[in-house]
């Protein structure tokens, strides 16, 4: 069992690839059979070794390892020209002749009617004295495949159960060429180049995108036109927006490298993506890991319809990875994120206390810098901090802990220590201690919200910030 993921590298890796990736993977590990990739870079003009890159990495980073070299196309352009020739030889392809405006005409006149766009089979059979008076012109020709409108096309769809395809809505003979001079094949396209790659690399599932249904039809009927034997065909439903359309550039973030860049995991991500179009077995929860996805993922579990993106629920798996993280790898994750910030700090202790004090409050990675922040930099006193240190007595409770804490300097290891400190003060200004361990709040980090405020407190005294920032509120 082989099954391939087959990326044009002439954008960065779109999610919707990627959950094509993903089922492929999925499939193939629990059949235990193969994931091979093959680079459809036969656009010379929008591929780009960058988008190669950014594909490969961001399969990676999503988990989906693949078999083998992947097949890189474009080096096999002349085993695709050789079937070409092979379909020309057998009669079942032929040269057109026919001009842009030729075709312009024809499409407008089609138009006029009232009838669908479609190729007119106009140069099927064209004789031979007819050809050479074409060559003689000097016109160049595009190759086509012969479609019989007559024909049905029919296969078993994994997912979509029995498929079944009236040739004649398939626009007529088909290009399989692009335009060349007469006596030259110009460059083979994208159906043909499929079918030669997918037979050659052995491919028994083609699991894809809805969108290439029509494709497959016509791929159908040149795997029997080449003596290949087809392989079974799964297709995909497509990815909505909130509108039901197709999700595209326009909705925003549809880059796998933009949602790692906006501090998604690659294992919420995959998880997610899982869930676009495939249905839990039942008692099986939605978090997952891939591995128990594989174990016992099938494609009849994949459902027909579209799949609606829903941002609130890719959040909430995002927050439930993070928050199941060690703080040891919390850490490792969050520092790249604090050394582009400059942010540096001494102690890997007090890292990993930093890290598991933000991290329940986490849904992106991202979120780590701002929760961050005020252990780092002076915080700016918000309204809400203001209006608490505005409050009646408020000064005078931080003044007194002020005293309190230059005398018995708190190095912050012993959070006793600073809980004695705290109810000392409050008893020193006649204040209630819930309304110096708001105001300290309000002095330590600027405002209302945040971690919890010993640890917080404790880890500003570790690096001398607390006295500094009760200093100045006073
Ligand atoms: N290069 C095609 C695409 O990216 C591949 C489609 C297929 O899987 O055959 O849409």
């Amino acid at each position: 069992m082989r099954v391939r993921l087959a990326p044009s590298p002439t954008g960065t890796l779109h999610i919707g690839t990627a959950r094509t990736a993903l089922f492929n993977w999925l499939y193939a590990q629990h059949e235990c059979g193969k994931f091979l990739l093959r680079i459809e870079d036969t656009d010379k003009e929008r591929s780009k070794p960058e988008f190669t890159s950014n594909i490969l990495e961001g399969l990676e980073w999503l988990g989906l390892k693949w078999d083998e070299e992947p097949i890189v196309q474009s080096k096999h352009i002349e085993t695709h020209r050789a079937s070409i020739r092979k379909l020309i030889d057998s009669g079942l392809a032929y040269r057109c002749y026919a001009t842009e405006a030729e075709l312009e005409e024809m499409r407008n006149a089609q138009k006029a009617a009232g009838q669908a766009s479609r190729y007119d089979n106009r140069h099927r059979d064209l004789n031979p004295k007819q050809e050479s008076l074409f060559i003689e012109e000097g016109r160049s020709s595009v190759i086509r495949f012969r479609i019989e409108d007559e024909e049905l096309i029919n296969w078993n769809d994994l997912i979509r159960g029995h498929m079944s395809w009236k040739a004649s809505d398939l626009g007529g003979d088909m290009v399989i060429s692009r335009r060349a001079p007469a006596d030259q094949i110009g460059d083979p396209l994208y159906n043909l180049v499929v079918v030669v790659d997918d037979a050659s690399m052995g491919i028994t599932h083609v699991i894809r995108g809805e969108d290439h249904i029509a494709n497959t039809a016509k791929q159908i009927l040149l795997y029997k036109a080449l003596g290949l034997k087809a392989p079974l065909f799964a297709h995909t439903p497509l990815i909505l927006n909130q509108e039901g359309k197709k999700l595209s550039k326009r909705d925003g973030v549809t880059s796998i490298s933009d949602f790692r860049e906006m501090g998604y995991t690659p294992e919420a991500l995959a998880n997610y993506m899982t869930l676009l179009g495939w249905s839990v077995p039942e008692g099986m929860d939605e978090k997952f890991t891939l591995k128990e996805a594989a174990k016992v993922f099938s494609l009849e579990r994949v459902n027909k319809a579209g799949a609606k993106f829903d941002w609130d629920k890719l959040n909430w798996l995002n927050s439930q990875v993070i928050h199941n993280w060690s703080s040891e790898v919390l850490l490792s994750a969050l520092e790249p994120l604090w050394e582009k910030e400059g942010w540096k700090y001494e102690n890997k202790d007090w890292g990993l206390t930093l890290a598991s004090l933000i991290g329940p409050s986490l849904t992106l990675l991202k979120d780590g810098i701002s929760e961050s922040r005020p252990f780092f930099e002076n915080p700016s006193l918000q309204s809400d901090g203001l209006q608490q240190l505005d409050s009646e007595n408020a000064k005078i409770a931080l003044r007194c802990l002020l005293n309190n804490l230059q005398k018995t300097p708190w190095d912050g290891i012993d959070l006793n220590e600073g809980k004695n400190l705290i109810s000392q003060s409050a008893e020193d200004a006649s204040v209630k201690k819930g309304l110096l361990m708001k105001t300290l709040r309000a002095a330590l980090l600027g405002r209302m919200q945040g971690p919890d405020l010993m640890t917080s407190w404790s880890l500003l005294a570790r690096i001398r910030q607390d006295i500094n920032r009760l200093s100045r509120c006073i």
